[in-house]
């Protein structure tokens, strides 16, 4: 039915670059095979999945959204992606991103944008909106994406749909294609909290393949979420953060948001107002540490390795056919991520611009702290915005870096943080997120409070 649904919408939607139709027939054959000799992988087993195209899939294409990795088979799987296998979820295809997941709209990727389903017009966020608008438009019940400063939760608020980037560390960074490696993180996209609590226990865990991976228990999330259904917030101290309003933020987007909390407060949860003052500084922090970790992980598309080879034809020299492959490969943000990435982290200038960002991330870290030692979970609107308009923002990256102005603190603190619909918004009928944010280690927060509220 799933493939059926991919045939008659993707045409517009353009959710997946690659539909794997017979990989997923034969995944979907062998569970009912299981099935009917009575064993069963995971609850998760036969259940229909969409997956971003930066995780690797032994040979399927991983293109990161870029020509550079156009053709290219990997010879491995990610462990996510080898999680998603064993527990019997059917992959169907790979999703549409930003090139090398830099973006807030999908307009980045080399293969044309993807349209948000409730607005042909309109973007359906990024860089990860190929897997949201899969689950928004009923393609796939579930897909997976990468948060590096909001690239799972941004999309889930654009398009009605719930994203969750787990804790730092909490899934494995293997096989999944590196932008900014101390940002990244995997995480589940579903149409409602407790089908995102089965995919992360189904895809989190430590992994001895990733040295940042963590060596702890995953958090209960199941179990937090089945307990957030029965509605019962009482006891729980909600933080709402003061720095996320005002300027810049549609009014219908907080109007959603004061309703969301008065909701929060009916359902028992104590509402406090939090101060945390270095968030201000989060976006100009994360755009020095981002492209600095990107300009380094870019390195490896050399031409040499794999991907992308152009000018190879005996009369250029190696370095030549390196530059002129990059040069040919990488699209525009791409291009200018490297060169701000280079130029922070030169000699002379590296104390200025990434040492300082790095200091900026230790007090974002440090507000944190502070403000969960008197909430459980801190709330904010997930974007600024509702989905706008498709080239609206093309012209100026600024604008389009503004897209994540409250989901990157939780980025360069490592912490939990999870986007769920709030309804939408009075002024142009378009879903609204809410962000929920919780101490490192502690998901299971977001599960109970954000099933509670949905
Ligand atoms: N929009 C942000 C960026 O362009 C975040 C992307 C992401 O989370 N991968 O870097």
């Amino acid at each position: 039915a799933h493939l059926d649904r991919i045939a008659e919408v993707d045409g517009s939607l353009h959710a997946f670059l690659h539909v794997d139709t017979e990989g997923a027939l034969a995944a979907a054959r062998a569970v009912d095979a299981e099935t009917a000799e009575g064993r069963q992988a995971s609850p998760l087993a036969g259940v229909p999945l969409a997956l971003k195209d930066v995780l690797t899939t032994k040979g399927l294409p991983t293109t990161c959204g870029s020509r550079t990795l156009e053709g290219w088979l990997p010879p491995y799987d990610a462990t996510v992606t080898r999680k998603l296998r064993e527990a019997g979820v059917v992959i169907l295809g790979k999703t549409n991103m930003d090139e090398f997941a830099m973006g807030s709209s999908t307009e980045n990727s080399a293969f044309g944008p993807t349209r948000n389903p409730w607005a042909h017009d309109r973007i359906p966020g990024g860089s990860g909106g190929g897997s949201s608008a899969a689950i928004a438009g009923f393609e796939a019940a579930l897909a997976i994406g990468t948060d590096t400063g909001g690239s799972i939760r941004q999309p889930g608020a654009v398009t009605g749909t719930v994203g969750v980037k787990p804790t730092y560390g909490g899934v494995s960074r293997y096989g999944l294609v590196a932008f900014s490696s101390s940002l990244d993180q995997a995480g589940p996209c579903a149409r409602n909290v407790l089908d995102a609590a089965l995919l992360h226990e189904v895809i989190a865990g430590h992994d001895p393949l990733d040295s940042t991976s963590i060596d702890a228990p995953v958090p209960p999330v199941v179990a937090a979420a089945r307990e957030g259904l029965n509605g019962d917030l009482k006891g729980v101290r909600v933080g709402v953060v003061k720095e996320f309003s005002g300027d810049g933020y549609q009014s219908g987007v907080l109007r959603s948001f004061e309703a969301a909390v008065e909701q929060l407060r009916a359902l028992g949860a104590e509402v406090v107002e939090v101060s945390c003052p270095n968030f201000t500084l989060a976006l100009p922090a994360y755009y020095l540490i981002a492209p600095s970790e990107a300009s380094s992980n870019l390195a490896r598309f050399d031409a040499m390795r794999y991907g992308l080879r152009v000018a190879d034809d005996g009369t250029h020299s190696a370095e030549e056919v390196m530059s002129l492959t990059r040069e040919a490969g990488f699209g525009p943000e791409v291009k200018r991520r490297i060169m701000l990435g280079t130029y922070a982290l030169s000699a002379g200038y590296y104390d200025a611009y990434y040492g300082s960002a790095q200091k900026v991330r230790t007090l974002i870290t440090r507000d944190f702290e502070a403000a969960f030692q008197q909430v459980d979970v801190l709330v904010s609107p997930t974007t600024p915005t509702t989905a706008f308009k498709i080239g609206e923002r093309t012209g100026d990256p600024m604008a389009m870096y503004l897209a994540d102005l409250c989901t990157i603190p939780s980025n360069l603190a490592g912490n939990a943080a999870m986007s769920i619909p709030s309804g939408l918004s009075e002024e142009d009928g378009l879903p609204v997120g809410l962000q929920i944010m919780a101490p490192s280690l502690a998901d299971d927060r977001l599960y109970r409070v954000g099933a509670a509220y949905e």
